[in-house]
């Protein structure tokens, strides 16, 4: 039995899928009980007021995490906002663990403690608010350098893949390609504006591209490990018409003749060496990526062709000497732009544009999305279009915001806090911290494996444009509550045994051969994207959201853990193919709660069972 030959397209399809409801969080905010009423007409009533410049209510935050010798503000507010008293008192149930000073909550030692703001309402009665004080100490817990990355995944694939290497300083060969027919979508006096704009879009800085260049959003998301760089070409003249490549199959042979063609051109024409763009010396470049000049088949209007955005590997040998492209992507111009009047300003034509450019300058977002390939990743949509698994709103998923956390930890980018006993754990939030915590049934020391991920989400960093901003109008919009995002991750690997994939799964890729055990699509064969070893795998997720409450299938603010939430593999068993058991049949042996949260951070206690 050969291998069967493969071809991984990846790609941007626009899911339809409803929108989360917020009716419930409507219903919360605004109904009031009569009783609730009563009280509060009575309370404003001035004849029965003994102390009228005294506050109806007081509120202050319900928890407050903090670390050893840590100090945060503690808010208060007052109903109504220009109440003139405002005599409170203060009083920590544990001063050894924290105390209260001046609005500020200083942490002492490790423990809990309830920190009480107490004062007299309007009728001379007692009122209060409580804030959960967590303070933890830090260095009772390292993180843990997983042994693997993507890089190590692709180099030991059971096919010829590579990717651009995630640390360094990668250099990618950006090639404008124009047909013989272009002028039909880009005027010719508009095609220098355009092949600029893929500059911006690569290479940008952030106020060139209006948000983030494909540049500036990885290494911000790197934090600092990678550093991109790269030429944008002249547009390399394939003298055909666009439609000799709109006829060719995703990933065809018409297509990857041309990756060949324009790059050995580029280096052929130019003082710079296919060596300068290998700088991982394996013998491949590290990416190259084609722009085409013509629309995508949505904006022209006609069924699925190869005028999509995709990536696909040549699979070629590699040539230390001469290095060979093999990791590419093909996009279209117009994921830049929106269409109508932003798309005839640069290109004189209005009707193709399928990004958003309505709060920015250039859109990146498809680019950034197939360079998440390019690095190694796989799609969290199911191309089936049935189910949500990772919730949308993620950069693999649906287009939009930064990265999920496990995929930021397989590129070598961040590592998690691996918990072996009960204990509390800080984590800050995940766009400016890279903390996460790991939880497992057994010892892991690679990110291609099962285990539980728990990341602080909040709509700031990378997540703060789409969730200021609904991306096209279809995309999730992120949510703007900050919490903890909970992942169920499969990333175990399968690998060819010379006579077909083994069920025994593994976590190691340098064993080399491997595979990726479990996709995010629901497709029942394997050329779609499912799990090479069948469809009694299909159900399997690599990546998936575990909702806290509700069945949104967009990520949203009830989806969150937040304070005072919960998670058992009892609770949330309909969540799990094999209900109480993780996939590989075992419980997971962890439960957590969410002990105290605020804007920025939250502690966690995480019970061993
Ligand atoms: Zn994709």
């Amino acid at each position: 039995m050969k291998k069967p030959l493969i071809k991984v397209l990846l790609p941007i399809t626009a899911l339809l899928l409803s929108s989360c409801s917020f009716t419930d969080w409507f219903k919360n905010i605004f109904s009031k009980n009569e009783q609730g009423q009563k009280e509060e007409e009575q309370k404003t009533d001035p004849k029965k007021q003994t102390y009228p410049g005294n506050p109806i209510e007081i509120d202050i935050p319900d928890s407050l995490p903090l670390t050893v010798g840590q100090t945060k503000a503690l808010s208060i507010s007052y109903n109504p906002q220009d109440t003139e008293n405002k005599v409170v008192e203060w009083v920590s149930s544990n001063p050894s663990v924290a105390t209260y000073s001046d609005g500020q909550v200083t942490a002492l030692s490790v423990g809990q403690s309830k920190i009480t703001a107490t004062a007299k309402n309007r009728l001379g009665e007692t009122i209060k608010s409580e804030c959960n004080v967590v303070v933890t100490d830090p260095s009772t817990i390292s993180k843990t350098t997983l042994k693997y990355t993507y890089d190590d995944y692709c180099a030991n694939s059971a096919y010829p893949f590579d990717n651009t290497p995630l640390v360094g300083n990668p250099k990618l060969l950006v090639i404008p390609v124009w047909f013989s027919d272009s002028d039909t979508f880009i005027s010719m006096s508009h095609r220098e504006l355009v092949r600029d704009d893929i500059r911006k879009s690569f290479f940008g800085t952030n106020e060139e591209a209006g948000w983030r260049s494909l540049k500036t959003y990885y290494e911000e998301e790197a934090q600092g490990m990678i550093d991109i760089g790269g030429t944008i070409t002249e547009w390399y003249e394939t003298g055909e018409s666009y439609e000799v490549y709109a006829s060719d199959s995703s990933g065809g042979h018409k297509t990857e003749t041309l990756v060949e063609t324009a790059s050995t051109y580029y280096f052929n024409n130019s003082s710079e060496t296919a060596q300068d763009y290998d700088s991982n010396n394996d013998g491949y470049l590290d990416g190259v990526i084609l722009v085409y000049a013509a629309p995508d088949y949505d904006s022209l209007g006609v069924s699925s062709n190869n005028l999509w955005a995709y990536t696909s590997w040549l699979m070629g040998l590699p040539d230390l000497s001469n290095p060979t492209p093999n990791v590419y992507f093909w996009g279209s111009y117009d994921f830049m732009y929106s269409s109508g009047i932003k798309a005839y300003e640069r290109t004189e034509l209005s009707m193709y544009g399928r990004g958003d450019t309505r709060h920015c300058v250039v859109d990146p977002h498809c680019f950034i999305h197939e360079m998440g390939h390019v690095f190694g990743l796989q799609d969290y949509y199911d191309y089936s279009g049935q189910h949500c698994p990772a919730g949308g709103f993620c950069m693999q998923d649906m287009n939009v915001g930064g990265h999920d956390a496990y995929s930021v930890m397989a590129f070598g980018w961040a590592k998690p806090y691996i918990p072996t006993e009960t204990s509390t754990i800080i984590i800050n939030d995940f766009q400016s911290s890279h903390d996460m915590i790991l939880l497992a049934n057994h010892e892991v020391d690679s990110p291609f494996d099962e285990y539980m991920l728990l990341e602080f989400y909040s709509p700031t960093g990378l997540n703060k444009f789409d969730s200021d901003y609904h991306y096209n109008d279809r995309y999730p919009l992120g949510p703007k509550q900050v919490g903890i995002r909970l992942w169920h991750v499969d990333a175990r690997l399968t690998y060819w045994t010379g006579a077909g994939w083994s069920k025994t799964l593994v976590s190691n890729p340098t064993r080399g051969d491997v595979y990726h055990a479990m996709s995010n699509t629901y497709y029942s064969d394997w050329a779609s994207g499912y799990s090479p070893l069948g469809k009694n795998y299909a159900d399997f997720n690599t990546l998936q959201l575990i909702r806290c409450e509700g069945k949104s299938p967009y990520f949203s603010n009830n989806a969150i853990f937040g304070y005072g939430s919960s998670f058992t593999m009892n609770d949330y068993a309909d969540q799990f193919v094999k209900a109480q058991r993780m996939n590989d049949g075992k419980s997971l042996g962890w439960t957590f709660s969410v002990s105290a949260l605020d804007e920025t951070s939250a502690a966690i206690t995480v019970t061993k069972l």
